[in-house]
């Protein structure tokens, strides 16, 4: 099973997926958990060069071709791997932060970030895909509060509006596969329906 995490800035998307290790953990399910960028030591590099723009400016094209490297190396020696193995991969971010981040943030053409999926990742596609949606000022004023904001201050508010609408419209259009948490709702109310949909799965 390959399940993948997403949403905006300040959604909360680290704590719940230490309660989504929790669960499966407690269940005694195999499991590696892992993150986008990054998650082998060259997709590590890579991630710091995403996010480092204090030597240079990164064009959108570098930024989309650079995410897309480090996914390559990540699903060729770490997810492939870990699945064949028969283990549950729960991954921090994954192509669908690609279509919102770089597509409907950057402007890219979602046309050639499909192109870029399937050369990629072939079919390789999560089989659960949480979309943790707040209203992007309640997110980023969270995010401000734990000091994360270095990066957004330079950002616009309709830059993560349309990042958040592009999570939304990829989820509605495959509800089997994406599941869209309310994470303005209270932490435990937030937990409660993660572990329903996970229920859901590992009864399948
Ligand atoms: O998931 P996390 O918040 O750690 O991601 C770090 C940063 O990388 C985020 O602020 C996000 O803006 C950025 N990012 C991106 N494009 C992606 C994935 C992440 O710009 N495809």
């Amino acid at each position: 099973r390959f399940i993948t995490l997403e949403g905006g800035e300040g959604v909360g998307k680290s704590t719940n997926l230490q309660f989504i290790r929790q669960c499966l953990a407690g269940r005694n399910i195999p499991l590696l958990v892992t993150r986008e960028p990054g998650g082998t030591p060259i997709a590590e590099k890579i991630r710091a060069i995403l996010l480092d723009h204090s030597e240079e400016a990164l064009t959108e094209q570098a930024e989309l071709l650079l995410v897309f490297a480090a996914r390559s190396q990540h699903i060729r020696h770490v997810i492939q791997p870990a699945l064949q193995r028969g283990e549950w991969v729960v991954c921090d971010r994954f192509t669908d932060a690609t279509y919102a981040y770089q597509g409907a943030g950057r402007n890219m053409d979602p046309a050639a970030i499909a192109w870029l999926e399937r050369m990629v990742q072939g079919g390789l596609r999560p089989d659960l895909t949480f979309v943790l949606d707040a209203p992007v000022e309640t997110g980023l004023q969270r995010a401000k509060r734990r000091g994360e904001l270095d990066r957004f201050e330079t950002e616009q508010l309709d830059f993560f509006e349309r990042i958040r609408q592009s999570y939304l419209q990829r989820a509605a259009g495959d509800p089997v596969r994406y599941k869209i948490i309310d994470a303005a709702l209270p932490l435990p109310q937030v937990q409660a329906h993660l572990l329903a949909e996970l229920e859901t799965l590992w009864a399948s």
